[in-house]
């Protein structure tokens, strides 16, 4: 098994991503993914150190000025980064370690990690990820508004990537997915 594989994997908002990876962390316990920190408040049934970090703007600044973090950005108002500790852990257990990030962070992580695989999950429509961004029903008009502006930047980056794969149908999306990050050859399957 290699070791020490970084997987970016970035999308607008709304497209689906943290379903995806958390069902490719049910199949594949080889893959670790990193715990972001976040100045954003706790969604509804999000749990500190599972979904986030969730931290002051001023401990999101120290970390940043003691370098603890890989990459880092600000999205919607809010701060998000990646601490090396995360990384690190992941790593030292001989994983893939995912980072689900935005643009601006994976841009980071191109420069500083230049063999990082960097995948963007694109939605089937623009109508149909306003209308995954709605039926969350846990923003804000405000911060769905500003999550669709986004959406449009980042949609437009999705070249920069090294693949990109169309979050319609799940399973189809998954095994995509899979067989571009060869996990069957990881898990063993
Ligand atoms: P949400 O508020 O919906 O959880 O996340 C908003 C956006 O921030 C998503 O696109 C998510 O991928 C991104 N994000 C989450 N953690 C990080 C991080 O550590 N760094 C960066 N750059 N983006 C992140």
């Amino acid at each position: 098994m290699k070791s020490g594989k970084l997987i970016v994997l970035t999308g607008p908002s709304g497209v689906g991503k943290g379903t995806l990876v958390r069902s490719l962390l049910n199949r594949h316990p080889e893959l670790y993914l990193s715990v972001s920190v976040t100045t954003r408040s706790p969604r509804e049934g999000e749990i500190e150190g599972q979904h986030y970090y969730f931290v002051s703007r001023s401990r999101f600044e120290q970390m940043v000025e003691a370098g603890e973090l890989a990459e880092w950005a600000e999205f919607a108002g809010n701060f998000y980064g990646t601490p090396y500790f995360g990384l690190k852990q992941g790593i030292r257990e001989g994983k893939w370690v995912i980072l689900e990030i935005e643009l601006e962070g994976a841009r980071q992580i191109r420069n500083n990690f230049p063999q990082a695989l960097r995948i963007f999950i694109l939605p089937p429509s623009w109508e149909e990820l306003e209308r995954r961004l709605r039926s969350r029903g846990q923003d804000s008009e405000i911060a769905i508004a500003r999550r669709l502006l986004r959406a449009k930047e980042e949609i437009e980056a999705a070249g920069e990537f090294d693949f990109q794969v169309v979050n319609d149908d799940l399973e189809v999306a998954l095994k995509k997915l899979e067989s571009k990050l060869n996990l069957g050859e990881l898990s063993g399957n």
